[in-house]
């Protein structure tokens, strides 16, 4: 891994395109570099078997093919959660998420190292901001996995944008790796089948919603008032829970789709009857999916996870008020690789420099 250089991962097709247009290469190579990149998975510039022997060496001496180091890999104790460790060439760590469902093969992939928006019950906030992710390098996590997973004949199904940091906050990267991946000449992975979720920031949810994104959204609420979001979520009190609504509302209109809204249920914090009756009264009217997560253990927070009477409870108020919800099964929280859980390991820490 040669990290001078840049990341391959980095170029759209149209710069790949333009890059090999500037050295002189007939224009069919675009298209061969593309599919040997985001097809064959290849991720050194020598198993390009379908180009000449001298853009191998020019793509070699020219590009990095890997940005992320990878330190440490985990497996939950039912083997269907893995989290792999990876370092970035600026020192900073970050966390990639896979989980095998029956059907599905889901990944979930960070967009920055840190975040800065402070969730108080967060892992990942509680240690502020460190570094965003370039495209190629949100892009790479998810070839990453993509290779592991074709050694058995199986592949990516869904990708969700909820590991480190906050996609919005990172707009271009987040949606370029998005745009990137679902080319339909090379990783082909549907516009549909990326989630992104966000902690509320309304000026990039008013921009995803003008660019009429196919990409699914959702919302991370926790509160219907503004003091208890403001207490957890400090971003609220730049983005006010009504303001956010009204961004949903034109977001779900726009865009004909549903929108998600994400509910971390907390012991005696939001998980009342009397929530769950004015989340429902919030949300009347909007085309939307309720996730309940109940709260994974962190170390920065105090908070305890709601009951599994409370979490039942919350649902069945929910789905008599007729909101459409369903309580994510808890995954890999035995291997710190659950919502909110993403944080630079002890592993990386504890390896010499
Ligand atoms: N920054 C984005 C995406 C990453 S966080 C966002 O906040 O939406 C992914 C989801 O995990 C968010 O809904 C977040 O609120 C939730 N989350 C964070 N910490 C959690 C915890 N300790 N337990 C359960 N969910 C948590
Ligand atoms: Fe950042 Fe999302 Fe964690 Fe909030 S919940 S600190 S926005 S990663």
């Amino acid at each position: 891994m040669n990290v001078a250089l840049p990341l391959i991962y980095n170029l759209d097709f149209e710069q790949l395109t333009a890059q090999l247009k500037a050295w002189g290469q007939p224009a069919y190579r675009a298209i061969q570099v593309w599919e040997g990149l985001y097809k064959q998975l290849w991720d050194r510039a020598e198993d390009f078997s379908n180009i000449p022997k001298d853009l191998r060496e020019k793509l070699a001496a020219s590009h990095s093919f890997s940005n992320l180091d990878k330190q440490d890999t985990q497996f939950s104790t039912d083997g269907q959660t893995q989290k792999v460790l990876f370092m970035l060439p600026n020192g900073n760590a970050i966390e990639t998420v896979l989980m095998r469902y029956a059907e599905r093969r889901t990944l979930c992939i960070s967009t920055q190292a840190g975040c800065a928006m402070g969730c108080v019950f967060c892992a990942t906030g509680q240690m502020g901001f460190k570094s965003n992710l370039s495209s190629g390098e949100i892009v790479e996590q998810v070839l990453f996995f993509s290779r592991l997973l074709k050694q058995d004949e199986d592949r990516v199904t869904n990708v969700v944008l909820m590991g480190m940091g906050e996609p919005f906050h990172n707009y271009d990267a987040s949606l370029a790796a998005v745009e990137r991946l679902s080319h339909p000449k090379g990783f082909n992975l549907g516009a549909r089948r990326f989630t992104i979720s966000t902690v509320g920031l309304i000026p990039a949810i008013k921009r995803f919603t003008a660019e009429r994104r196919q990409t699914g959204l959702a919302i991370s609420l926790h509160a219907t008032n503004d003091e208890l979001r403001s207490s957890m979520l400090p971003v609220n009190d730049r983005y006010p829970i009504v303001d956010l609504i009204q961004a949903c509302h034109e977001y779900v209109e726009k865009s004909g789709r549903r929108i998600t809204f994400e509910w971390a249920l907390i012991k005696d914090v939001n998980d009342s009857r009397e929530q769950a009756v004015d989340l429902a009264e919030l949300l009347k009217g909007l085309n939307c999916h309720v996730n309940i997560i109940p709260l994974n253990p962190t170390k920065g927070f105090a908070g305890a996870r709601s009951t599994r009477e409370r979490v039942t409870e919350f649902r069945d108020i929910l789905h008599a008020e007729g909101i459409s919800c369903t309580v994510r099964v808890r995954r890999g929280i035995d291997i710190q690789a659950g919502c909110g859980q993403l944080a630079e390991s002890h592993t990386l820490a504890a390896k010499p420099a």
